[in-house]
């Protein structure tokens, strides 16, 4: 069993990279990956806690991009994962990564404001203590279950944070084609993230998409997912094997800010096979 999509608390997970390298261990975990939100702050960490443990880890990254951004539109939200298989991610991509953190964090000072509108007393200052070089929107949700103005992490996002809710502001990301061109530039394997999230339970809706992402460089697709049902599941590898993507898989292991979702098993409806990290690397160095 192996778990290629987690979080730590370099980004909006809550274990730290030692405590999710201890986890994965103790879980006999055969590989696993760490794919935070724009940072390789939680991998690089982990590097040497990895291998003292003899776990086989691998390089990942989370980004947020809009795509079909248009002057009238703001486009959806897509969440892009990029795997680096056999060389660590080039300098210049690591640099970009600094300008779409400053975009977060300008986005963050934006989103502490519209929420004070609304009457609600977090300060940046706390979100950033809580998030340091990532804060974002868990960490406004806890501040606020902890402040008593929501009685969930889910009734904050539902009310506030969600792009429906009333204090969502836009941040400037990147466009879904620029995040994949700069996964492949910088040498990593682009994968679409958690595909359910494109339109639950309307399967040609999703192959369209996929069909168009796949012109924009898509090479894998995150299959096996926490959110995703069998049915999901089926569909996603038929699409793979249709547009000859590679398989991706992993929970999005999140610690606290995912109440109920555990390393490796998700909500105890997961256990992706070695076989699909074999696969990627040999994809990985295809031509
Ligand atoms: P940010 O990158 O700061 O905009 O926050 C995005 C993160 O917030 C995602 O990676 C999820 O972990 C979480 N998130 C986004 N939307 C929701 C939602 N509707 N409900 C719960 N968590 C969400
Ligand atoms: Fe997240
Ligand atoms: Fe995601
Ligand atoms: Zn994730």
């Amino acid at each position: 069993m192996i778990d290629l999509h987690t979080h730590t608390d370099e980004s909006d997970g809550t274990s730290t990279p030692a405590e999710l390298i201890e986890a994965a261990h103790a879980l006999r975990l055969e590989a696993l990956g760490i794919s935070d939100h724009d940072t390789f702050r939680g991998y690089d960490q982990a590097v040497p806690l990895a291998e003292a443990a003899g776990l086989d880890l691998v390089c990942g990254i989370e980004l947020s991009t809009k795509w079909r951004r248009t002057p009238e539109s703001r486009g959806r939200s897509i969440h892009m994962l990029g795997y680096f298989l056999d060389a660590p991610p080039t300098a210049g991509f690591r640099q970009w990564l600094e300008t779409v953190r400053a975009g977060r964090r300008d986005r963050n000072r934006r989103l502490a404001l519209r929420l004070q509108a609304l009457g609600i007393d977090v300060q940046l200052e706390e979100v950033e203590r809580l998030g340091r070089s990532l804060a974002g929107r868990p960490h406004f949700a806890r501040l606020m279950l902890e402040k008593g103005y929501v009685a969930t992490l889910r009734e904050a996002f539902d009310r506030y944070l969600a792009e429906t809710g009333a204090a969502y502001v836009e941040r400037d990301e990147p466009s879904l084609d620029e995040g994949i061109r700069r996964i492949l530039e910088a040498g990593g394997l682009p994968s679409l993230a958690h595909p359910v999230r494109l339109a639950k339970h309307n399967p040609s809706v999703i192959e369209k998409a996929v069909a168009e992402m796949c012109g924009l460089g898509l090479r894998a697709i995150e299959a096996y997912h926490s959110d995703h049902g069998p049915q999901d599941v089926s569909l996603y590898l038929k699409l793979a094997a249709r547009h000859g993507l590679a398989i991706t898989g992993g929970t999005d292991f999140h610690g606290g800010n995912k109440p109920g979702l555990a390393l490796g098993i998700g909500y105890g409806n997961m256990a992706v096979p070695r076989a699909v990290l074999d696969s990627l690397r040999a994809e990985a160095v295809r031509p």
